[in-house]
């Protein structure tokens, strides 16, 4: 089974050991040698030609267990995709049956993972020497002193180094230091399960807290698979997970915390090292290969209660004893994997496989989805809530600021309205920090002529170029198309174009030029080019080395920020002019999530949203804080209009390079799929951006009764594609299936 391939016939040579699962070398063609995995062992010859013998069996352990199979079948069967699909997506690539991985795969030997940490040295674990130690370096060693004092701050125990990068403010140079006058030592250790009882301090939950938290347990313990918890931000779910893990850990169950992006959700993982040291395993792309294969391969051979911290891949770990999955902020879109196949759900597989292995799944949100909110309400999920914030932490005010109002008054000032700029004076003159939110990264969406019109476009996408004045780029946002940005109109040649709209980098530049001793910062996709940039940002910002952040969505995820008490939306609009018929819940989740940044530990925080339709029913939704008011509202148009979660949709999305062909296989596919669906097919249309990497695009939508076998459905659909394809003319198309598009 090569890559993203169906399953091929191999025979077992004579004398060979196998087992489902194993992972084999086999000849592919004449002269490729591929790794696979045994599927099926089987007595049935194939209809033509010669079986060729499977070379080497590669592990003396399979690869796969039974519980990994059936999911990767089941995902195969939901998502309408290939084993090899799935399975490209499951493995960390080293140990990722593929072309040419044999050798690779030979060198690839099983290392227990060591873990070094920082501990104090055995003289200065009295506290007379420390005492010594510190009084000495603070007169003399500033630097280490901080450091020191920072150390012995944090340190139960010991301190892996990881979470000491992490966790410090100060650069490695001090730690080294301190190692080397032999104040701390550095250590390794191969980092082992303790059983039985937990050698940490679970935190005390309050009255509230606690009485969801027995809500859950009952809910779990009346025999329910899935249940909601609807807390509102900072309001303590996570402590709700602490509890609920630490008692799993305790009977030597596994436990999987999914987040949403895992550079962002850092400060998650800290705070479940604090807790559960070093049972922690983060799983996340940003990891390298070897890190991600050695956890792959360590906890294949555990023997339970393992703890991982994770973004959605990791739904595809091997934990043999999973009795638990969280799935914090599961509203977040980044828990659909949109490209390539399988074009999965991560919420909506923990769920299945929660079933499947007699757990529970736990999804957490201060905004639900519409679907886990229907699924609670409908008590087809267990449902608890928390509706109060912890501690003297209360939900901030928010001011909806017309900008068309200002404008007229003469109130405004670029993208500012002045209501914003006093808020922000305020907040800087008390020393606080600011978080402003734009949508849209870059300095402008467009650039355009203002003589003759002329915009500046994709070459080989139906989009316009956004403007990166920074780096003096247009750049496509699909394809990722960059060229100089010329100043002067190529068309006309009159006059130089104009920036239209605007994105981060421009919100940047204006709040420079308002508060010019303001320290600002930008965080967006942009400034992701790697792990250290990231951290470098959002580490400053949590030091107060920086008072104003300006990102997109990025900024909205997870962070807890003590000193924001202000957060700025520059432009609700766009927002809500979005044509998805998620839109609205979408913007909704957005606002409440920006808003969430302000104010999290004490009284006091405000939130400034600017728009020019302040009387927008959702807006207001969000002024009032009135989730059920929006998840009501929008469930009866879902409902009216037959979409989910009352329906089940699946997208087509049929490719080519020439506009005909692409037509001409839509219309066919809408004729054949009408035949066997009937009015639940739409389309095909032109989707908004219909050229993408130089392939034009049509989609087609089929939406399905929830309730009926979607299984079924998706045989009958795969039936008329795979029909489609046989067409001489629309061998080359290609047609993208996503179920459950987010
Ligand atoms: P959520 O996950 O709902 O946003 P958190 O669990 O992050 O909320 O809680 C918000 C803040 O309040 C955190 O800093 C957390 O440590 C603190 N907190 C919440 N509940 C408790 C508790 N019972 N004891 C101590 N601190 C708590
Ligand atoms: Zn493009
Ligand atoms: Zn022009």
């Amino acid at each position: 089974m090569p890559l993203a391939q169906p399953a091929y016939t191999y025979a077992v040579p004579e004398g060979m050991e196998l087992e489902v699962g194993d992972a084999v070398s086999v000849q592919f063609g004449l002269r490729k040698y591929y790794v696979g995995v045994v599927w099926r062992l089987h007595d049935t010859p194939p209809m033509a030609g010669r079986v060729k013998p499977i070379l080497r069996r590669i592990y003396d352990h399979p690869l796969l267990d039974e519980q990994q199979r059936a999911l990767w079948e089941w995902m195969a069967a939901y998502y309408i995709c290939s084993l090899g699909e799935v399975m490209r997506c499951a493995l960390p690539s080293l140990i990722k049956p593929s072309a040419d991985s044999d050798s690779l795969l030979l060198q690839e030997e099983y290392h227990p993972r060591t873990e070094r940490y920082y501990t104090l040295a055995e003289p200065y674990c009295h506290e007379e020497a420390l005492h010594k130690c510190f009084d000495q370096f603070e007169r003399r060693a500033p630097r280490l002193y901080a450091t020191l004092a920072e150390v012995v701050h944090m340190l139960h125990q010991h301190m892996s180094e990881e979470v000491a990068r992490r966790l410090l403010t100060a650069d490695a140079a001090p730690l080294q230091q301190l190692v080397k006058k032999g104040v701390l030592e550095l250590r390794e250790h191969t980092p082992d399960v303790e059983y039985g009882t937990p050698a940490f301090r679970l935190p005390y939950l309050t009255p509230h807290q606690q009485q969801a938290l027995d809500r859950l347990r009952s809910e779990f313990a009346a025999g329910r698979t899935a249940a909601l918890l609807h807390g509102i931000t900072g309001s303590g779910k996570t402590e709700i997970y602490i509890h609920l893990i630490a008692e799993v850990l305790a009977r030597g169950g596994d436990v999987l915390l999914l987040v949403p992006e895992i550079a962002l959700t850092a400060q998650l993982i800290e705070r479940m090292e604090r807790i559960f040291g070093s049972r922690v395993t983060a799983y996340h792309s940003r990891l390298t290969n070897q890190r991600r294969s050695e956890s792959y391969l360590r906890l294949k051979r555990s023997s339970g209660g393992e703890f991982v911290v994770g973004v959605r891949s990791s739904i595809f770990l091997p934990l043999g004893h999973l009795q638990l999955i969280l799935v914090d902020e599961e509203h977040d879109a980044s828990y659909k994997q949109a490209e390539p196949a399988p074009r999965y759900s991560a919420r909506d597989v923990a769920v299945w496989l929660a079933q499947r292995v007699s757990g529970h799944a736990l999804l957490g949100s201060a905004t639900p989805s519409l679907e886990s909110w229907l699924n609670a309400t409908s008590q087809k999920y267990g449902f608890s809530t928390l509706t109060e914030r912890y501690g003297e932490a209360e939900p901030p005010t928010i001011y909806l600021s017309d900008t068309r109002r200002a404008a007229q008054r003469g109130e405004r000032h670029g993208h500012f309205n002045k209501l914003l700029i006093d808020k922000i004076e305020q907040a800087l003159s008390r020393n606080e920090q600011v978080m402003l939110f734009q949508n849209r990264r870059g300095f402008a969406p467009y650039l355009e002529c203002p003589e003759c019109g002329w915009i500046a476009r994709c070459p080989h996408c139906n989009v316009t170029l956004s403007y990166h004045k920074y780096r003096a780029q247009l750049v496509c946002h699909y394809c990722g198309h960059t060229e100089h940005s010329a100043t002067r109109c190529p068309s006309c040649k009159v006059v130089d174009l104009q920036p239209m709209g605007f994105g981060t980098e421009k919100v940047e530049e204006q709040i420079a030029e308002l508060f010019p001793e303001a320290r600002v910062a930008r965080l967006d996709r942009d400034q992701l080019t790697s792990e250290q940039a990231l951290n470098r940002i959002v580490d400053d910002f949590a030091a107060h080395k920086t008072d104003i952040l300006v990102g997109t969505q990025m900024i909205t995820k997870g962070f807890d920020f003590e000193a924001v008490s202000l957060v700025g939306v520059l432009n609700a609009d766009n927002l809500l002019l979005n044509p998805d018929f998620r839109a609205s819940e979408r913007a909704f989740q957005l606002l409440q999530q920006v808003a969430g940044r302000a104010g999290r530990r004490r009284a006091g925080g405000e939130v400034v949203i600017q728009t020019s339709d302040p009387t927008n029913p959702l807006l207001r939704q969000v002024l009032n804080d009135d989730y059920s008011a929006m998840a009501h509202e929008q469930l009866a148009e879902r409902k009216s209009y037959f979409y989910p979660p009352y329906a089940r949709l699946t997208m087509l999305t049929v490719r080519h390079r020439d506009v005909q062909v692409v037509r001409r296989a839509a219309g066919e596919l809408a004729i054949r799929l009408r035949r066997r669906f009937g009015e639940r097919v739409l389309g095909p249309i032109a989707p908004p951006v219909d050229r993408i990497r130089g392939e034009y695009l049509m989609q087609l939508m089929v939406k399905i009764e929830a309730g009926k076998s979607r299984l079924r459905a998706n045989q009958l659909l795969l039936e008329e594609v795979n029909a489609l394809k046989q067409h001489p003319d629309f061998k080359q198309v290609i047609v993208a299936i996503n179920v459950d598009p987010q």
